[in-house]
């Protein structure tokens, strides 16, 4: 829904409270807005669900946003059914002080008014506190007889059982105490946002860590434009962010003007020389070390989780983590071959999906994984579902080797790794343009949301186009780890 250019929105709010510049670029030059990205908009998704479910614990309520096109037809709107003596209404809209709210339920329960904002997360974060208090500054100056408004989020101890128990479900928490004592913050912060608005001079604020805290910034593109050199500092990772800014603001914005005889840490260093040299680093003799782990035939392993935010199957809780697909890779002869098992979404085979696994494992003596904690985790998981399989599970756990342990421990770096090392940056080794780049899933994320998709979807066509992209994007994983293996055996020998 569309605001007026002259309020405040809750998240032009936000924007401000992080950084002033954000909030001016919204109000003012929102072109340069950053694309949302494909995960980004399935967590906006996913808080969308979540946030309609929970209008079910105060049902018949009436939807404003459905009804009105403009904030403003959605205040006028709230403002009849007020006056009208609706109990319930959902994304009920007010305008105080310039400062404009939709607050996801508004309740009158015989007494006074309540209102509930819903969060699709398990922990309430300093952030969300803040956004329900300007709610709460908003609906105290607007409403007569309000009295208190909750944080609604997902409750953790909740496990499903036949079917949702709405109450179980959603835990509350009442923001009264911390928005009573921020009631003045509101009113100066406020007038700090006009000021800044009304003077119309983009606010000089460098980048810094406040960049990300606490949510990634919709402006780096812009902001962060002169760090996208390949040599930038900002490349750099698994370092302390702080010293990333300070050598920056120092003058050294590129590797080549890095200090080696400064006090860096040695994986900074060797960061640093491969970088400048273009080269990748190889500790061979702790490389082939990692390598003689692996004993007898080998296979490939990787595996895609779906936490669905509100639980499905019986005995699961909310964002509880589901495995759904696996691939397994190996060579036969000089050709990779694949078997998978894709899970159906509409029904709980978590039972085969251990049996599949396990068959399609056993004839190897190593499962080489890249970052087992995942595998680990939801083998104990499958291992609690099915005890009977608990011997077979831990012969799985003893094969699986890491191939992320050479990635981790330093004893390989790539300069094409750019400050990241999951499995996609150890892919871009191998080609000009990444494998993922052709696909249609390329991230974890978004193999997630695409399978929770399959349970609405009703045309099995694309369904079975889902399941195809699923697996292509699973296999991707395995063959990435496969080349990676391949590349530390060819590079030891020389
Ligand atoms: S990228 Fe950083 S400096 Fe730029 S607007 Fe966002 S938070 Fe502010």
């Amino acid at each position: 829904m569309s605001t007026s250019a002259t309020t405040i929105s809750k998240t032009a709010f936000l924007k401000y409270d992080q950084c002033s510049k954000a909030f001016f670029f919204y109000k003012k030059h929102p072109y340069l807005r950053d694309p949302v990205s494909k995960e980004k908009q399935f967590t906006f998704n996913r808080g969308h669900q979540v946030g309609l479910l929970a209008q079910q614990l105060f049902p018949g309520g009436v939807d404003v946003s459905v009804q009105t096109k403009n904030s403003k037809a959605a205040f006028e709107l709230t403002q009849q059914l007020l006056k009208e003596n609706v109990t319930t209404i959902y994304e009920a809209t007010f305008i105080f002080n310039g400062v404009l709210i939709m607050v996801d339920i508004l309740h009158f329960d015989g007494e006074s008014w309540k209102a509930y904002e819903v969060k699709s997360s398990l922990k309430v974060s300093d952030a969300y506190i803040k956004d329900a208090c300007l709610q709460y500054y908003v609906l105290k100056n607007s409403i007569q007889n309000f009295n208190d408004l909750f944080l609604v989020t997902l409750n953790s101890n909740y496990v499903f059982g036949n079917e949702i128990d709405l109450k179980q479900l959603f835990k509350k928490r009442s923001v009264k105490e911390n928005a009573e004592k921020n009631i003045e913050f509101f009113n100066s912060t406020i007038t700090k946002m006009n000021l800044v608005l009304e003077q119309n001079v983009i606010p000089d604020i460098p980048i810094g860590k406040h960049c990300f805290s606490p949510y990634e910034c919709d402006y780096l593109g812009t902001c962060w434009k002169n760090t996208k050199d390949p040599a930038s500092v900002f490349r750099i990772g698994k370092s302390d962010r702080e010293q990333l800014f300070s050598l920056y603001f120092s003058g050294a914005e590129t590797v080549d003007k890095v200090d080696l005889n400064s006090d860096l840490k040695p994986h900074i260093k060797i960061q640093v020389e491969s970088i400048r040299t273009g080269r990748p680093y190889f500790e061979k003799n702790a490389i082939k070390e990692f390598l003689q782990k692996i004993k007898g035939n080998y296979c490939f392993l990787d595996m895609e989780i779906w936490s669905p935010a509100i639980p499905k199957y019986n005995g699961t809780s909310p964002f509880e983590q589901i495995p759904f697909l696996f691939s397994v890779c190996y060579l036969k002869g000089q050709t990779p071959v694949f078997k998978n098992y894709l899970k159906p979404i509409a029904t709980d085979s978590r039972h085969e999906f251990l049996s599949a696994i396990l068959d399609a494992t056993k004839d190897f003596d190593s499962v080489l994984v890249f970052d087992k904690n995942l595998e680990q985790q939801i083998l104990g998981k499958l291992e609690n579902l099915v005890p009977e399989k608990r011997a077979e599970v831990n012969e799985l756990r003893r094969k699986l080797i890491d191939l992320a342990e050479p990635v981790q421990n330093f004893n390989f770096y790539h300069p094409k790794f750019s400050g990241n090392f999951s499995l996609k940056a150890v892919s871009e080794i191998f080609n000009e343009e990444s494998d993922y780049s052709k696909l249609d899933i390329a991230s974890g994320i978004v193999a997630m949301h695409k399978y929770e998709g399959m349970l609405s979807e009703e045309n099995s066509l694309i369904n079975e186009q889902t399941k195809q992209n699923l697996i292509d994007y699973c296999n991707a994983d395995t063959l990435t780890c496969m080349k990676f293996f391949e590349y530390l055996e060819e590079n030891i020998k020389e």
